[in-house]
């Protein structure tokens, strides 16, 4: 036991002589959060039944391994007086294996609520970041959420079960000590609570300090997984481009500061573990002194005062233990904060409505009544003041340059963003009225980049209408002409598709894109120039699936085709967030400057090129 903690005054003046590479001015120097410590104990808390067996059958390992040396001494003796020993070398054998597999059971199970609390945390948390807000996510790097369910939720493991084991333990037997050597020597009990409270305080100092450098180890290794989803995300952009070293060089950085902060959160943990040698061997100098006085004087018996330093001794193992426990949960707090932070971003109502949720009436399928939104407080308009209706049926065709607003209209019909001002009516409702699954079970939307998930073409088509039958499947497969690529895969509709649809063609992913929106038979189908990468046959075709789902929905689609605008009911031409003109394609050529520009750039550019970037990627 002395050896143990006979280098701890070294480390300590080391430690605390050794140059800190931290910037000073980075240090959050207040304690732990209360409310922290308390959500954290909240994850512990329904648990706490079991972690309380879990300590108490590891405590009752401990005290049985106790015992042995009593009986070692006992058999000793009586080999050294011939009586026998083979009863006693059984029980001794069995209190031993006994002790090893009753600890052994302790730490499992409190080792395994570890896992069920991370289980439940890993759970709520993913489900919380699915029904993120849309404007929340798109300032959060997703590597750096990723890193919150998987490598922070790693360090409540140990916080929430082990950590608040050795405290509470560790306090107990504590206390425990304190009152034997309170009972022999109130005054020199005095002596070592004074020195626990000098190096306590000195404890209390650095805690705040490891809780800061903590975190930003964690925060370093959210940036790792930032850094990493942007670069394996656009991977051939990267490669294309000639971007491997400085993509490389900005991982390299961050993982260089997650080295940093944790060795500096190291360095605070040691400093913090060697408190417990420091105490007993400063209370062992005091005691030695001042308690050899006391038996000079006569004051104390000589037999007391070795009680009382052999007490000393075996207060190195709890003061230890609460120490670990209390710098273990510093980890665990910095994780719990990260933590904390997903669920004070914004997020949706839970919604089980998988189903349409809006009822059917007459006039616009959807109107925009003086929408304006932008998409920061500070950042322009980006629709100013947006008037529109569009009638049930028929295909809308919505143009403008580049940069109008058409894709925005789009993300406030689904409401991944809310209007500032003005209302977005569907079928008469306020979709902020409306449960969010109904409204977006109304809705098929084709995305510009038309995403298609990794997994087969059998689940990515059936990804918005699982309940889909296999005649309705056969149906899109053939609207979307994607019949051949089907007889042409390996394994048909079961062939994987890789990361992102990467084994496919541009014009495969949006065909793909098409047929899954096709099959969810939606009141509104949204189509964000969905046919840019189709050849000219296959628009052919599309369009033909397309004017028939419009005589049974509402198709609104941002045209880039002339093809698309020519038969179209209405045209919308927004410009500068606002609708500039409104009509059909006859009209607005006629009587508007700006779209005769694009009809003949934009449109008719589009239209001449009937097999554009159909590329991979
Ligand atoms: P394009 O034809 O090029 O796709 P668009 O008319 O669809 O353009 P939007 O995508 O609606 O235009 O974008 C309108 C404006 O809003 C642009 O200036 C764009 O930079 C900005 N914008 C789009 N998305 C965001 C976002 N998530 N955060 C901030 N600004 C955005």
């Amino acid at each position: 036991m002395y050896q143990a903690c006979a280098p701890s005054v070294v480390a300590f003046a080391a430690l605390f002589l050794a140059p800190l590479e931290e910037a000073p001015l980075r240090m959050d120097l207040r304690l732990p959060a209360l409310s922290s410590f308390r959500r954290l104990l909240g994850y512990a808390r329904p648990h706490r039944r079991v972690l309380i067996l879990g300590a108490v059958i590891s405590s009752v390992g401990g005290i049985g391994a106790l015992t042995t040396p009593l009986l070692a001494k006992e058999f000793v003796d009586r080999l050294g007086s011939g009586r026998p020993v083979f009863w006693l070398s059984v029980l001794l054998c069995a209190i031993v294996l006994g002790a090893a597999v009753i600890s052994a059971a302790g730490r499992f199970v409190i080792d395994r609520t570890s896992e069920r609390i991370v289980r439940d945390v890993r759970l709520d948390l993913v489900s919380r970041l699915l029904r993120l807000r849309v404007p929340a996510v798109d300032r959060t790097p997703p590597g750096d959420l990723m890193a919150r369910v998987t490598s922070d939720t790693t360090l409540l493991r140990h916080a929430t079960t082990n950590d608040l084991v050795d405290l509470v333990l560790g306090l107990i037997v504590l206390l425990g000590m304190v009152g034997f050597m309170a009972y022999l020597d109130p005054v020199l009990v005095g002596v070592v609570a004074a020195v626990m409270v000098v190096v306590g305080a000195a404890v209390l100092l650095v805690l705040p300090r490891l809780g800061a450098a903590n975190r930003r180890a964690q925060d370093a290794v959210g940036d790792i997984g930032g850094a990493l989803e942007r670069a394996l995300g656009a991977l051939r952009t990267i490669k294309a481009n000639g971007a491997e070293r400085r993509e490389a060089a900005t991982m390299h950085r961050s993982i260089d500061a997650a080295c940093a902060e944790g060795t500096l959160a190291a360095r605070w943990s040691a400093l913090a573990g060697s408190a417990s040698g420091l105490v007993v061997q400063l209370s062992f100098l005091a005691v030695f002194g001042i308690g050899g006085a006391r038996v000079a004087s006569g004051d104390l018996p000589v037999s007391s005062l070795i009680a009382f330093l052999m007490y000393l001794f075996y207060l190195y193992s709890p003061i230890n233990q609460v120490v670990q426990g209390v710098s273990g949960l510093q980890a665990g707090i910095a994780a719990v904060d990260r933590i904390t932070e997903v669920y004070e971003l914004p997020a949706e109502p839970e919604s089980d409505q998988a189903v349409a949720g809006v009822h059917t009436r007459s006039g616009p399928a959807l109107a925009f009544r003086s929408v304006s939104f932008r998409y920061t407080e500070d950042g322009p308009p980006v629709l100013d003041g947006v008037d529109f209706e569009v009638p049930a049926g028929g295909i809308t065709a919505l143009v403008g340059p580049s940069g109008a607003g058409k894709s925005t209209i789009f993300a406030l019909i689904e409401r991944f963003y809310e209007a500032d001002a003005g209302v977005v009516e569907l079928a008469g409702e306020d979709v902020r009225k409306l449960d969010l699954g109904g409204l977006r079970a109304e809705i098929g939307y084709v995305e510009q980049d038309a995403p298609v998930l990794s997994g087969t073409l059998r689940e990515n088509l059936l990804f918005a209408a699982p309940y889909a039958g296999p005649a309705e499947l056969a149906a899109a497969i053939a609207a979307t002409r994607l019949d051949k690529l089907v007889d042409r895969l390996p394994n048909g509709l079961d062939t994987r598709v890789g990361h992102r649809g990467m084994t496919l063609s541009g014009g495969e992913r949006q065909r793909i894109a098409i047929a899954r929106a096709l099959l969810r038979r939606p009141r509104i189908l949204l189509l964000d120039e969905a046919t840019s990468a189709l050849d000219g046959i296959n628009e052919l075709s599309l369009r033909d699936a397309i004017d028939e789902v419009a005589g049974i929905s509402t198709v609104l689609i941002i045209a880039h085709r002339l093809s698309t605008v020519t038969t179209a009911r209405q045209i919308l031409l927004l410009d500068h967030g606002r609708v500039r003109a409104r009509g059909t394609h006859a009209e607005l050529l006629r009587d508007d400057d700006l779209y005769r520009t694009l009809a003949t750039t934009q449109l008719l550019a589009a239209a001449a090129d009937p097999s554009p970037a159909a590329t991979k990627g």
